[in-house]
């Protein structure tokens, strides 16, 4: 280990800073997040330190370089101006009054150097890669934020206000070790996460009442109903990964990609529920069953849905059940099918010169027949996003026409949108259905109606099968 990693209480301390620009203006920031009080030394401060100067009780301005009496009483120095001949005073200054320095980019000046920061107060990570690599610092950053929920932080202040509590209800030792695993393994964290504090106060004392008893408690588990997104696992959210990690077991179907089923925490048991083999298909009611029945076993019940939950997902009837039988759970968003397919095929669902509304429609048939509200579909300036379209696409097309619509009007057809198999083809609503009847598409497709589906030629930067006519 290069140099020692030591957090430093600053809390109405006194830091120096040299310079003026963006370093110092940051590094006066992070003094001050950490509560200390703040000199800066500078013949003016550049505009990074507008947001800085908001706190005038706690940061005053020199407007010269600082002298060895200024630095009588601080605790810290930071020298971080633009000229090196400043820095190397300011590090003169502070070596003599043996304040520990700190200099930007010259790691062979300083006393300490400073770490990437993960703030999650009063949790806080620091990175060090000892002034070798500050980039590599920042790279790792982004991992570990990735990982920690932005709530984390209350995890830590929600625990910590139990701390004595459970101190004096727990005597041993290792009894307070196994309670608190058992609690920040939980449903407690999931509940504070979540920003239900009250009803994660409540689960604590219960919790805290059976150990201290010496009760084994069995728990409810709880359902996380996720949006995966349309394929590209990158597209998976920050949350929705997190749950995945955490999951004990996994529902999912057709629509969610091996990609994205590699991203469940190894362990967990995989159920699927789409098509069996059979072609017996697990019916809501068959799945809305089994989610409730694991939750009570007390499971954590990952439900992974292609898309986005909540639209053509029938998400909302799987929790309604959920609810009903008064089991715990969080719905995740995810990128629907339309705007993942959209975005990786080069095509803006609203444009200023050609669409101001977008209509996102299903053309899933009831007994055969495609039931649109074709006169809403056929108004100009809009585009349509049509789900589970492919198998009517030639009626759809023609029930465009049929209600008005040039049949010259623009389709795009996005098949396996935003995989490594993604195909688009373009055609208009006279051609569509043999255009794509020809590329032999394999589904799950989407159809795009409208103009916008001109600015593809131009804005499609996805190379993948790009069948334009
Ligand atoms: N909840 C999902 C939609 C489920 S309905 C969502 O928000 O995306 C299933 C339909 O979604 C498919 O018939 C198809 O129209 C569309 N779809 C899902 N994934 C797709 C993909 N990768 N490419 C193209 N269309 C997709």
């Amino acid at each position: 280990m290069d140099q020692l990693p030591v957090f430093f209480d600053l809390k109405d301390r006194w830091v120096a800073v040299i310079g003026g620009g963006p370093q110092a203006a940051r590094r006066a920031e992070l003094a001050l997040r950490a509560g200390a009080r703040v000199r800066v030394f500078a013949a003016t401060l550049g505009g990074d330190f507008e947001t800085v100067i908001r706190h005038p009780d706690r940061i005053a301005h020199v407007p010269r370089l600082p002298a060895a009496a200024d630095l009588e009483g601080v605790t810290l120095v930071f020298c971080a101006d633009g000229d090196k001949a400043c820095n190397a005073a300011g590090r003169d200054l502070a070596k003599a009054a043996r304040i520990p320095c700190n200099v930007v980019d010259t790691p062979e000046w300083c006393d300490f150097t400073m770490p990437s920061i993960v703030d999650r107060s009063p949790v806080v990570i620091a990175i060090s890669t000892a002034g070798t690599s500050p980039i590599l610092g920042r790279m790792i950053k982004a991992r570990i934020e990735t990982m920690l929920p932005a709530a984390y932080g209350r995890i830590a202040q929600f625990v910590g206000r139990f701390r004595r509590k459970v101190t004096v209800a727990i005597k041993s030792f290792d009894g307070r070790r196994h309670f608190w695993e058992r609690i920040l393994e939980g449903p407690v964290v999931d509940r504070v996460l979540a920003g239900r504090d009250a009803e994660a106060a409540a689960e604590f004392e219960v919790e805290l009442a059976a150990a201290a008893a010496g009760i084994a408690r069995s728990r409810t588990g709880e359902v996380y109903l996720v949006g995966a997104g349309p394929g590209d696992p990158d597209l998976v959210t920050f949350k929705a990964l997190r749950l995945m990690q955490r999951a004990d077991v996994v529902l999912y179907d057709r629509l969610v990609g091996d990609g994205i089923l590699g991203l469940v925490r190894r362990e967990a048991e995989r159920i699927y529920v789409g098509k069996l083999p059979t072609e017996h298909t697990a019916s809501q009611d068959e799945i809305g069953a089994m989610l409730v029945r694991l939750a009570q076993e007390g499971k954590r019940v990952l439900r992974l849905k292609g898309g986005d939950p909540f639209l053509f997902g029938r998400g909302g009837e799987e929790i309604e059940r959920l609810a009903g039988a008064g089991i715990p759970f969080q719905v995740v968003p995810g990128v629907t099918a339309a705007l993942g397919c959209a975005a990786y095929a080069g095509i803006p669902l609203t444009h200023r010169d050609h669409a101001g509304a977008c209509v996102f429609v299903t053309g899933h048939s009831r007994e055969g027949k495609v039931d649109l509200d074709w006169t809403a579909l056929v108004r100009p300036r809009q585009t349509v996003a049509v789900y589970m379209g492919l198998s009517h696409l030639a009626e759809i097309a023609r029930g465009f026409v049929d209600h008005g619509a040039d049949p010259a009007l623009p389709v795009a057809v996005v098949d396996g949108g935003t995989r490594p198999e993604q195909q688009v083809v373009i055609g208009n609503l006279a051609d569509i259905a043999q255009r794509s009847e020809a590329a032999a598409l394999k589904g799950p497709a989407i159809l795009i109606v409208g103009t916008v589906v001109r600015l593809h030629e131009t804005l499609g930067w996805n190379a993948t099968g790009s069948q334009t006519s």
